[in-house]
């Protein structure tokens, strides 16, 4: 835990898990100066803990902080912060394949007062706690055609607490009828496919791994920049374009939608079974016959371990 007041970041301090107390005019709370940040600590076969890319993930939250008007975080409180925290914790990082230790950074405002302003004082805290193997079923997901999550010049890029609390509503009127997640689609026509709750989405058409470009209005995935690279380096032709939901739906008529998938810290990847759009639930091909997608799980599980080479430096030791 580390405190930001009068301009500067305070002496972290390691404290024991529990409850903070917090004013009731916290104005995190009332006005939603609240970022995050989500990340994994593996065991390898030899017992070594492996964090996979935190850098990213640092400078993922600086840019969050940006956008929100918080102040910058130094990487020697960030990195030195998971260190001591991975050595208080090392016993908890399971040791069995797909588990991880889950890692939160969070900042959010401390001031308490009320009117809409930036805070003056902020408090950076890290905690982590095991999970287990994702072993989710494959998803059944639906194209969101009327409600948005993020828009042009709004806060889409940044993992701002807001942003999911204002996803809430719309995903659980999907679930309610019986979907897993659903797809964003554009702000201004529902045309272009975004991402989804808590991933970013690719889809094979044709033998062409195919997302959406990185730009303002989604969150620009670790396990994303990941995947790309992964198929890139194995020699598959990657482009990072737009995709409107009507090519999706013509390479699925056309028999040529080969693979969809999402990529997240949480998942790595979780295959999509069908897409519903229109009244239709397109079904995808069977998950054992995606190349791609099974081919970048495995190996990209396996460097996250230590347990294939690390060509991109990846993983921190
Ligand atoms: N999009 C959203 C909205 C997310 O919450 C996440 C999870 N952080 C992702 C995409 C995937 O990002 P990453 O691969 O860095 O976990």
């Amino acid at each position: 835990v580390v405190d930001y007041k009068d301009g500067a970041w305070q002496t972290p301090q390691i404290v024991p898990y529990g409850n903070m107390s917090l004013s009731p005019a916290t104005s995190a709370i009332h006005y939603g100066q609240s970022i995050f940040e989500g990340m994994k600590a593996y065991k390898s076969a030899d017992g070594d803990i492996l964090l996979y890319r935190p850098l990213d993930n640092f400078k993922r939250l600086n840019i969050s902080a940006e956008r929100m008007c918080m102040p910058e975080l130094p990487e020697d409180i960030f990195m030195q912060g998971l260190e001591q925290l991975l050595k208080l914790d090392a016993a908890w990082v399971p040791p069995t394949s797909g588990c991880a230790l889950y890692i939160r950074p969070f900042m959010f405002a401390t001031d308490d007062f009320i009117g809409v302003r930036p805070s003056s004082s902020y408090r950076f805290v890290i905690f982590s706690c095991p999970v287990g193997a994702y072993y989710g079923q494959p998803l059944k997901v639906a194209i969101e055609p009327h409600y948005v999550r993020s828009a042009e010049g709004g806060a889409g890029y940044a993992k701002a607490a807001g942003n999911y609390g204002a996803a809430l509503y719309p995903a659980r009127k999907m679930q309610d009828r019986g979907y897993h997640q659903l797809i964003w689609t554009d702000a201004k026509e529902h045309k272009y496919i975004e991402e989804s709750g808590t991933m970013n989405l690719m889809f094979v058409i044709d033998g062409k791994l195919i997302t959406p470009p990185a730009s303002t209005t989604i969150l620009k995935g670790i396990t994303r920049d990941s995947v790309l690279q992964l198929a890139r380096d194995m020699g598959h032709t990657v482009e990072e374009r737009k995709i409107s939901v009507d090519e999706i739906v013509e390479a699925y008529k056309a028999g040529k939608l080969q693979e969809a998938f999402g990529t997240g810290t949480a998942a790595t990847i979780a295959q999509i079974a069908t897409i519903h759009y229109n009244d239709t639930d397109m079904e995808l091909p069977a998950i054992e016959n995606r190349e791609i997608s099974n081919r970048v799980a495995t190996e990209l599980d396996k460097i996250k371990t230590g347990e294939l080479p690390d060509p991109h430096n990846w993983v921190y030791r």
